[in-house]
């Protein structure tokens, strides 16, 4: 530990941004929080209503392959992740005198599911750690001044500079900016040089062109046991049907690769444990209303025959209906608008980053969270990255060794 406590201010108070305040301040370094917002941990908040999924209990391995970004460098990834891995969380949590569980799919939530009791006691905790809360203080900028950082920043009494030995950046991304996330620090990073991966729904539902008589039948019907693939890519699991297209983890894990399409297009298999002559041979002496038999001998769901009368109209045979049903493709209009993802891609670049989240060309700020360009599917992952880049970033701005680990 350094002998004189370090001054560090963190911008953004959501996840990345408590936990590098938290793990600074048990280093008995002073801390403040600096949020736009009112309050922190607003989009903590949101991601509780329908219940945290704070972290997953998959093992190291497949837990590290959840996540990419361009030129995410593998080595520094894994050590940030070790550094506060799921058991990490469990044990944070446990500490605040939450238990955790998870599912049989692996998600792990907190036994009280919503998120506002964690964040009531965590910031209590950080308080009683002497963490300083500025809220309603918008970060406009900020200048190296000899071996310190000073900060201008914007509250309601107008602008005022302030000098700090370290700063951690903790902005988020681009989605629900009613959350305080809004994307506005991009353009103040570039003015520094720093390159910055355009910010992009991740995360998110995709439009499809559904005319209203499919609507009418289909909005809100789950598709379930599906294959979704794009190319070799393959996603098990449930669809919903929106009104403007569908939601749901399979198309979310694969919107990277359907970002990169000029013509995105998913293709469905919504009986992946029947073979086309299996489906074929339960139709036996069918020779009409093959929609209407296929729900009733297939248990094809009322949302697929929606879908499949749409894009491939009326059907002639138990077969042409049988080889739709095990590929039928789905021509996708474009991701959802960035307000309302759960998540976004792209963010500060790996390459303007040191091993300790130091922006190389601003020593002593350090980046942690979303803004950083590392993307992950739901299922937990995207609150450990956070809390995983906000742990490493609060330590390396303390300037300890070795990393805390509670
Ligand atoms: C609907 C929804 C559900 C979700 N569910 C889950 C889930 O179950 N599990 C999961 O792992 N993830 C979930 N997420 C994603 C998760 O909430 C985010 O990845 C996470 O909150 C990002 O944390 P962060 O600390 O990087 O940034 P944020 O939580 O976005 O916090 C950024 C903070 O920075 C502040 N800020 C921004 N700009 C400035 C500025 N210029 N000056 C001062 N302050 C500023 C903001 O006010 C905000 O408080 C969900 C997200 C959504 C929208």
């Amino acid at each position: 530990m350094s002998s004189t406590p370090r001054n560090i201010a963190i911008i953004g108070g959501g996840p990345a941004g408590l936990r590098a305040a938290e793990v600074a301040a048990a280093t008995g370094a002073f801390v403040t929080v600096f949020d736009a917002k009112p309050s922190v941990g607003r989009k903590f908040l949101v991601a509780g209503k329908s219940g945290l999924n704070i972290t997953n209990s998959a093992d190291f391995e497949p837990f590290v392959e959840q996540y990419s970004g361009k030129d995410l460098p593998d080595d520094q990834w894994r050590k940030q992740l070790a550094a506060f891995d799921n058991t990490a969380m469990g044990k944070w949590a446990k500490s605040l005198g939450i238990n955790t569980f998870a599912t049989s799919g692996g998600k792990v939530f907190p036994e009280t599911k919503k998120a506002a009791p964690i964040l009531r006691r965590w910031v209590q905790r950080l308080r009683e750690m002497g963490v300083d809360f500025q809220m309603n203080h918008q970060w406009l900028d900020l200048q190296k001044k000899g071996e310190s950082i000073e900060l201008e920043i914007e509250c309601k009494e107008g602008v005022f500079n302030q000098d700090f030995d370290a700063i951690v950046l903790a902005m988020g991304g681009a989605s629900w900016p009613k959350t305080g996330s809004t994307g506005k620090w991009v353009p103040i990073l570039e003015q520094h040089g720093i390159t910055v991966e355009t910010l992009q729904s991740a995360n998110c539902g995709w439009e499809c062109d559904w005319t209203d008589e499919t609507r009418i039948v289909a909005e809100a019907c789950p598709l379930h046991n599906i294959h979704v693939r794009v190319g070799e890519e393959l996603q098990i699991g449930e669809l919903l049907i929106t009104r403007y297209g569908l939601e749901g983890a399979p198309i979310y894990a694969l919107a990277q690769t359907l970002r990169r399409m000029a013509a995105p297009e998913i293709v469905i298999d919504f009986k992946p444990t029947f073979t086309i002559e299996r489906l074929v041979h339960k139709m036996e002496s069918a020779r009409k209303d093959f929609f209407k038999e296929a729900q009733l001998r297939w248990k094809l769901s009322m949302g697929a025959c929606a879908i499949i009368r749409q894009l491939y109209g009326e059907i002639d045979s138990a077969q042409q209906l049988a080889k739709i049903v095990k590929a039928c493709r789905i021509p996708l209009s474009g991701p959802r608008p960035i307000d309302e993802v759960i998540s976004t891609s792209g963010g500060v670049a790996w390459d303007e980053l040191d091993a300790n989240l130091m922006l190389k060309k601003l020593p002593n700020v350090y980046c942690a969270g979303e803004m950083i360009d590392w993307e992950a599917p739901t299922g937990g992952f995207l609150m450990q990255g956070c809390f995983a880049t906000g742990n490493s970033a609060g330590l390396a701005a303390a300037k300890v060794q070795p990393y805390l680990n509670t």
